[in-house]
């Protein structure tokens, strides 16, 4: 297979350079790359239940030919409307992408195999990921999936209950004693060297697969685009993935706007909300991150400072919730039938939030992205002291008729 010609830019300083690479970050000033390809874009009319994501959407992107073999039947995740949430908090119209319908219950499950695509496409046998968490079990599944050597990259003290959901996909995990912010560009380095694509939080082609989320969503609003998105942001490939669908569908001239991007962050670790409370233009390392939300508890944001300059577009906005905030919203969502990890549920918090500064009109339609599913985390049920009430058999009809409204 061959690749269509397309470039790597730099999201800092705009310096191109030729793919297929695997290119991660620029050489003159550091920041990110994105994938830069100019082509025909097209979305079919119909064929939604034959195919799969990357077939559907395959005009976005510089690969050849869809890899069909490698999905595991990743995206088309619900779009569920919610109008109590609507009434309660203030929007026009609420909508929950539900990405903890993957593969692995989170939306990680898009960029994984878009990046595993590139890597196979540029003659690459092993693959890695540097991560504790949703990234971390993806890999390792679409690894397993390609039948390719994969490595996992973790923090040393990780508790065996959260290496086991990686390891049990035959994935080599790796305990690395050692700065973990460090882990990140150390793993392209040594993988460069040795011959490991390492398909971290925001490489070019994972951002790519967040792409999807956006193409989604405008069809399953009937070709719309809605008029803000918020996104549960950590790292940044997310938001940037999500952000980008959204441009080249209007570049494609199949919308006529973008939505509003609202950046979503926990307040126990919130590097980019902080910068931009501040107006500034790169964002700054956080000592103690501390927050229930493990899943956006980087640091130190490789994407940070892109996510900056994408919120000076119009209207762009950045909200950092409290653990209390996050916890209330994630008991409200499951009682909407939607269990998510504390990660996602900071979308509901923002929206709640944003009602408190009076920031909804009230015809405005927002799309949040649950990023991932609630099981993975059962331990926040300590926190939400939940009920739950017993009798016997013969007690039964008595008990059921005294719980009765
Ligand atoms: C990875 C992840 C995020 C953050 O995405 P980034 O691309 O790192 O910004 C948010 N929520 C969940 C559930 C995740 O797994
Ligand atoms: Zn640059």
């Amino acid at each position: 297979m061959k690749m269509k010609d397309f470039v790597y830019k730099c999201t800092g300083c705009d310096k191109t350079y030729p793919g297929p690479g695997p290119l991660f970050r620029c050489k003159l000033c550091g920041e990110p790359l994105e994938v830069v390809f100019e082509g025909n874009k097209t979305i079919p009319k119909n064929g939604l239940s034959e195919q799969t994501m990357i077939e559907r959407y395959c005009s976005f992107y510089p690969f050849d030919k869809p890899a069909t073999g490698l999905s595991l039947g990743e995206g088309f995740t619900p779009l569920v409307e919610s109008q109590g949430f609507a009434e309660k908090y203030g929007p026009g119209k609420i909508f929950f992408k539900n990405e903890s319908a993957n593969p692995t219950w989170s939306f990680k499950d898009r960029g994984s195999l878009t990046g595993i695509m590139h890597a196979l496409e540029t003659g690459y046998r092993a693959i890695g990921t540097v991560s504790t968490g949703n990234m971390a079990a993806s890999v390792a599944a679409y690894g397993a999936r390609a039948g390719i050597e994969t490595f996992i990259l973790v923090k040393n003290n990780l508790p065996e209950e959260k290496i086991n959901p990686i390891a049990v996909y035959g994935a080599k995990v790796i305990k690395v004693n050692g700065d973990y912010g460090q882990l990140y560009y150390d793993s392209l380095e040594a993988g460069g060297e040795l011959g490991i694509y390492f398909i971290n939080s925001d490489s070019p082609f994972r951002v790519e697969g967040s792409k999807t989320i956006a193409f989604e969503i405008f069809e399953q609003m009937g070709r719309e685009v809605p008029d803000h998105v918020i996104v549960p942001t950590s790292a940044g490939g997310n938001i940037r993935g999500i952000f980008k669908g959204f441009r080249e569908l209007k570049d494609a001239g199949f919308a006529d706007k973008i939505p509003t991007i609202i950046c979503a962050q926990a307040e126990g670790c919130s590097p980019i909300a902080e910068a931009w409370k501040k107006g500034k233009r790169t964002i700054e390392r956080i000592d103690n991150p501390e927050t229930i939300a493990h899943a956006i508890e980087n640091p130190f944001p490789p994407s940070g400072n892109e996510v900056l300059r994408m919120l000076k577009s119009p209207g762009g906005f950045c909200v950092s919730l409290s653990d209390e905030e996050i916890l209330e919203a994630q008991k409200n969502l499951a009682g909407e039938g939607m269990f998510v990890q504390p990660a996602s549920a900071t979308t509901l918090a923002a929206i709640q939030k944003l009602q408190k500064d009076s920031y909804w009109i009230g015809s405005e339609k927002i799309v949040s992205i649950l990023t991932g599913g609630g099981l993975k985390y059962t331990s926040v049920f300590e926190k939400m002291s939940l009920q739950t009430y017993s009798c016997s058999l013969k007690e039964l009809k008595g008990q059921l008729q005294g719980m009765q409204n």
